[in-house]
């Protein structure tokens, strides 16, 4: 046995959903003799604070980024509970998400299928109490833990046209008490939810966090990971202006799709794929004014999900996308028609490309390059008029705006995924299916860099699924 002091079992970095949920199923399946340190970046913030700061956010993620293209912004929160302001939409991947290379010529295929990955899809709903609706496009081992929410009237239309392929948003904004949540109140101000309808770490995981094997210490900055003779040894941080080493078995960095890469690099690793291939969606926003449809009735802030432009025979040259109904009360100001109208989101697969990448800045900050988003989203973008008359045609809609060129910019949609992609071959990816490096074979890159393509959907439901499975495969 070891002795040394700071010696465990296993150190995770970071305490957002990939690491959180790897680290549930981790102990779950662990005896009572492992030790497991968890370092964190950013502080504990008490939720009291979040909801009297808004807008604010505890750390300037941006500060500790060389942003080569800094049109393009990068968001991410930096906290105890990793994007606790997220929105809660958790749509899963389609099945044909999982195959574009096979199924359309175009993009990666996953190194497993919808199949392989549902049973941990379905425990990941389960742990965030999700609210959904049965839908034959997505094929379910057991129904969602929680009734959908109610659909607004714009949904309604949307769904007697277009049946299966228009469902209610699956959402972690809680539908009924019964998931251990005060039921979601659709005020919209998700990001800090007044009432905690919301599933988020900070709020609902913090027991894995007090279970007498799990260390956790805040304010912990990762550096890199100690690795000799291609075996990981530890990690090396910087806490309280000091730099600190721990020593473990195991490391999975958490650290979410800009900083996990960073920190493999900033240890010594080359690998052709690390860092590469960043990438996030494009959404193009339009606003429907409807033709005496009495709109916003809806249960939550996003209500509906489309898929009918997901699958077009074209998707080799035209990216598939999903649209997204919101039910957050933009109002028409015209008297007597506030409620005509509807906000629609469009928003895009990519193709991930290798020049896009995160890289070591000449001062040792993380550094990112993104030149532009791809000519495939250059061409789904410049069809969104076609998709959008065929959405609307034969509803009672009196016109409609898409948004302008300018807003179709290089905004960050806070999506990140790419950089240290899965697959088989060691020459173009940087982990397995299992989210193992390949060759240093006790190191896991958790999260949405694991991700071969960049889907249409969002993405937290499928990394935590990630994360819940390769915990499952390292310890069974
Ligand atoms: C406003 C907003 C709305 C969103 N809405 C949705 C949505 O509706 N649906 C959806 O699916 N996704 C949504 N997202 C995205 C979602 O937040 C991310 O997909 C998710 O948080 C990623 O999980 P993660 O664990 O990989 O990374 P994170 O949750 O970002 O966690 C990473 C953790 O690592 C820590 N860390 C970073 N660097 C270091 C370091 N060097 N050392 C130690 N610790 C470190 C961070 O502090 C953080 O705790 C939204 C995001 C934002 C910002
Ligand atoms: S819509 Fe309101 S109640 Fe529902 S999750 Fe968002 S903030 Fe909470």
């Amino acid at each position: 046995m070891n002795l040394k002091r700071d010696y465990y079992t296993t150190i995770i970095v970071g305490t957002g959903f990939a690491s959180s949920f790897f680290l549930k199923k981790y102990l779950s399946l662990s005896g009572q003799d492992v030790r497991v340190l968890v370092l964190e970046k950013g502080e504990d913030i008490p939720y009291s604070w979040k909801l009297q700061n808004i807008t604010n956010t505890p750390y300037d993620f941006e500060k500790d980024l060389h942003n080569l293209t800094p049109q393009k912004s990068w968001i991410q929160n930096i906290a105890f509970g990793g994007g606790a302001c997220w929105t809660g939409n958790t749509p899963r991947l389609h099945p044909s998400d999982f195959k574009t290379r096979t199924l359309h010529g175009v993009g990666e295929d996953w190194p497993f299928d919808y199949h392989e990955l549902e049973p941990y899809l379905a425990e990941a709903e389960d742990i965030m109490g999700i609210a959904g609706a049965e839908c034959a496009e997505y094929p379910r081992s057991r129904p969602y833990p929680a009734p959908a929410h109610r659909l607004n009237a714009l949904d309604r239309l949307f769904q007697a046209k277009y049946g299966d392929q228009y469902t209610a948003m699956p959402s972690a904004r809680a539908s009924h008490y019964s998931v251990g949540r005060a039921p979601c109140c659709n005020n919209g101000v998700c990001s800090v939810c007044p009432i905690g309808a919301k599933f988020q770490v900070d709020l609902y995981m913090r027991d894995i966090y007090q279970d007498p094997r799990v260390t956790l210490i805040t304010g912990a900055d990762v550096k890199a990971v100690i690795i000799e003779n291609e075996m990981a040894k530890g990690v090396t941080y910087r806490r309280d202006g000091k730099e600190q080493e721990a020593f473990a078995d195991l490391v999975a960095v958490g650290a979410h799709a800009i900083a996990t890469p960073y920190i493999l690099l900033n240890s010594g690793l080359n690998d052709y794929a690390l860092g590469r291939y960043l990438n996030e969606q494009i959404d193009v926003d339009v606003r429907v004014n409807l033709d005496g449809v009495e709109n916003y009735d809806g249960g939550q802030r996003v209500t509906g999900l489309g898929i009918m432009f997901l699958n077009e025979p074209n998707r080799n040259r035209i990216p598939g996308c999903v649209v997204e109904n919101y039910n957050i009360p933009w109002l028409r100001a015209e008297f007597g028609k506030w409620r005509h109208v509807g906000l629609l989101k469009f928003v895009f697969e990519d193709i991930p490309e290798p020049h896009n990448r995160v890289t070591v800045a000449p001062d040792g900050r993380m550094q990112v390059e993104y030149a532009e988003y791809s000519d495939y989203m250059k061409r789904g973008i410049a069809d969104v008029k076609r998709r959008v008359e065929m959405l609307l045609d034969g509803l009672p809609v009196e016109d409609y705006v898409i948004n302008s060129e300018e807003d179709k910019s290089l905004r960050g949609s806070a999506h990140i995924h790419g950089t240290t992609r899965m697959g088989l071959d060691p020459n173009t990816s940087v982990v397995d299916p299992q989210l193992v490096h390949h060759r240093v074979r006790n190191l896991l890159a958790l999260g949405s860099g694991a991700f071969p393509t960049c889907p249409a959907a969002n993405p937290t439901l499928i990394l935590s699924a990630l994360s819940l499975r390769s915990a499952y495969k390292l310890l069974t």
